[in-house]
Order: structure tokens, then sequence, then C-alpha cells
């Protein structure tokens, strides 16, 4: 069972999308299921609207979750199950005062020294607790001896008692940390495999602890995903407008191009360009490198035309709106002019645009060449361009650049572009609509 767990807390990260696509690919190669779990514990932090949002990018992806969960749902057992760590010893009450943990932590930085949780309360009776009626959080037990785990891609790692230390799981107004909800959770749904960004590396050795403490044997195998560099090689943030995926579809990328890309990124993959059911055949996370890869927007780009061209014209009608026959073959078409969708349905748009707006300075050719063609429709416009361009050239007795610059713009709207000669055949049956003017 794989899942993906995000947190409603901002916009979709390139990074929790590469780990979604992950985990659901997996899915589909061993059949086992795969979940959704909403993260909202951090009720701070969470932003109304965003679990919807994750949920349509997801589906705009074609990733098919077979459950969902909202873990602030879990609440009861997350309660039930710190006090059986409680009754069991493996965890125990903390009423140190924020105050009180802030000067120790000073102190620690003082001295040049990492702070570690002093083990106050850890020594306290049980009638020393019992009594206390002040706010309290819950902290596991630091391990007594290295943890360690089998990462799928970096391999063996071991984690130092101190390293984990005696971390809270429950606050004080009796919610969960992350940590906590997380490892119960995992356990709960039976997840089995874990593929998430290496962030989450650390977090790893404290939620196998947890699970350990509540007598859970099953093995959960793990996979963390290196961070995604931008193109500066620095950690992609925020301010990346390319690390988050709405900007991304806004701008005109595909999903198919967007999850080929993140797919291919920093793997060994058997060829480049490919779908995610291609990838299902293939995909093994052994082959993910263990270094970060860097985001290169150049070959997303190139990417994305790719799949622009092979999208069959159901696939191209639904993302485009146009469901003309021609008006597709010109999107795949000007593919040699754009990468982004957005632009190409732009120019499309502007060659069946009635109003297209026109320099005086070409004006007078524009509607010469204009009446031409209407008086060539009359009988027929030739299939030809050469044989187009010869009779238009006879008929208006222009030539050279005041032929052309203004032919191309009563066309296309546009004085650049690509050949004539090659999108004349595609338009040649809609000329009549394409020089008409708005009455
Ligand atoms: N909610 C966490 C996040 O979005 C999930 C991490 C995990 O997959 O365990 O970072």
């Amino acid at each position: 069972m794989y899942r993906f767990a995000p947190s409603p807390t901002g916009d979709m990260h390139i990074g929790n999308l590469r780990a979604a696509i992950f985990n659901y690919i997996c899915s589909l190669q061993d059949k086992s299921g795969f979940i959704l779990r909403i993260e909202d514990t951090d009720t701070e932090r969470n932003i109304d609207g965003k679990g919807e949002e994750i949920k349509k990018i997801l589906a705009i992806f074609g990733i098919k979750w077979d459950a969902e969960y909202i873990q602030s749902e879990n609440l009861k057992f997350h309660r039930q199950l710190a006090s059986q760590l409680l009754i069991n010893k493996k965890a125990f009450a903390c009423f140190c005062t924020p105050d009180e943990l802030e000067a120790k932590k000073e102190a620690a930085k003082a001295c040049g020294e990492a702070y570690r949780y002093d083990g106050t309360c850890e020594r306290l009776s049980d009638s020393e607790v019992l009594e206390n009626e002040k706010p309290f959080v819950i902290r596991m037990k630091k391990p007594e001896r290295v943890m360690s785990f089998t990462d799928l891609i970096k391999g063996e790692l071991s984690f130092e008692p101190d390293a984990i230390d005696s971390f809270v799981i429950m606050r004080a107004d009796k919610t969960p940390t992350y940590n906590f909800a997380c490892a119960v959770d995992d356990m709960l749904e039976g997840v089995t495999c874990v593929i998430r960004g290496e962030d989450h590396t650390s977090n790893t050795p404290k939620q196998e602890l947890i699970r350990e403490a509540l007598g859970y044997n099953e093995r959960i195998s793990y996979a963390h995903l290196p961070i995604i560099l931008n193109e500066d090689g620095k950690k992609m943030s925020k301010r990346d407008n390319s690390s988050s995926v709405k900007w991304l579809l806004e701008s005109g990328f595909l999903p198919e191009a967007i999850t080929n890309y993140l797919v291919l990124l920093g793997n060994k993959t058997p060829v480049e360009i490919f779908t995610m059911s291609e990838a299902a055949q293939w995909f093994d996370i052994k082959n993910v490198s263990r270094s970060p890869a860097r985001f290169d927007i150049k070959k997303l780009e190139q990417i994305n035309r790719e799949h622009i061209r092979l999208a069959n014209n159901k696939r191209l009608s639904e993302i485009t709106g146009f469901t003309d026959e021609t008006k597709l073959s010109l999107v795949r078409f000007y593919t040699q002019e754009s990468s982004l969708l957005t632009e190409i349905i732009e120019r499309v748009n502007l060659i069946y645009n009635n109003e297209k707006q026109f320099s005086s300075e070409h004006l007078a050719n524009i509607n010469q060449i204009r009446a031409s063609i209407d008086d060539m429709l009359a009988t027929g416009a030739p299939k030809d361009y050469d044989e187009f361009k010869k009779q238009l050239m006879g008929a208006t007795n222009l030539k050279g650049k005041s032929f052309f610059i203004p032919l191309r713009l009563l066309l296309t709207g546009s004085e650049h572009g690509p050949e004539l000669s090659e999108l004349y055949p595609i338009i040649s049956k809609d000329l009549k609509a394409i020089i008409k003017e708005k009455a």
C-alpha cells in the first residue's frame, strides 16, 4: 500500500507532486493500492481550500486514489495510542514550560552545544506526574540504541539516540505532532512503502521508533527523494515560480509533460518521452539518483512540445477547448514556434480573430490582398501555396516585403512566424473565415 500525504498548507510544490507520481506509479506496478491522506493536524498552518486544490491537481495528473483519509479525523486513535505509550512507559508526560526549554536551548547555544532534551520530566515518579496539574506535552523516550533503516535510494542510514532525542508526540492541546500522527496513520492504514522528500529522512527513525513502541511489526520500506534545485543550484523555494504546480499548469505546461519531466529528473530511464502508464512498465525507484536534481525549464519546454505533438485529437480538444481539426493541426504545427500551450492557443486564436489590429503602414496592402483573396475564393483558392502566391501577386501587383509582410499579417496577425509555405496548406480551406473582417 502506497500513500501520498500532503499538508494543506500551501501551493503544491513540484517536489510533492513528484512524490505523488512515484508512489502512484509504484502502486500501479504491484497493484497494492494508493491512498491520499490530507495531513491537516497543524491547524495554524492549514489554508482553507488547499485540500480540495490538491485533489483537483492530482485528478488533472490522472492520479486516482483508492481511499482518502483526513488526518484530523483520526484524532481519537492518536490520543488513545499516545495514552498506551504513556502507560507502557515508552513515552512520558513533560511539564517543562516553553520558557524553561527556551532558556536551556539558549544555554546550550552559548556553550556551542547542540540542544537535547535533558530528561527532567522523564525522571518524575508516577505520583509526581499524577499530582501535577500543569499543562503537559507527551514525549517519546529517546531510544537506547542506534536506529537504522535501509532507504531504497540512499542505502543504509543510521541515527544515534541523540539525533532522535526525546521528541514530542502530543502537544499540550492534546493534538498529535506530525511525526506521531504520520507514524500511527501509516500503521493503521496498512502502508507498506513510503516515498517522500528527503527533508523527511530524519523523521523516519522517529516514526519507526513510535510504531515499534506500539508493538507494530510490519515492515515499511522507505525511499527519500533528493531535493530539486533551481537553476542557480539552490533548493527550489516558493520564490521560484516553476516550483508551483499550479503555476506550471497555468503557464501552459501539460500535466503529461510535467509528469514525464519529473520522472526523468535524476533518473535512469529507457526512453526520454513517455506517459505515466508507460513509465509503470519499467519504473524502478532504485534507479533514482541520490544526488539532488537540477530543474531545467528548457528541458521541460522541449518535453512539453513533444507531448503537444503526440496528443491525439481528443486529448488536444480537452486541453485547448478547440474541436475543429484545422485548429488542432495548427496547435501541433505551432509547437515549432512555442513550447507553451497558452501561447500556442493565443497564436491560433489570433489567426481566426476577425479584429486583427494592423498598423497604418501595412493597411492599404492588407486590404488589397484581402480583396484579391476574396475574389479568388469565388472560384476556390488553390491548394498549392506557390500557385496561391503567384495568383495573388499577379492580382495585387505587389511583391517582396510589401507583399509578404501584409500577407502574413492578414493570415496570422503577426509579423513573424512559421514559413507561410508550411502554414498555408493547413489553413487553405479556412481562408474565408480567416480574412473576414468583423462587420
Ligand atoms: N505532510 C507531510 C508533507 O507534506 C508528509 C510527509 C510524508 O510523506 O510523510 O511534507
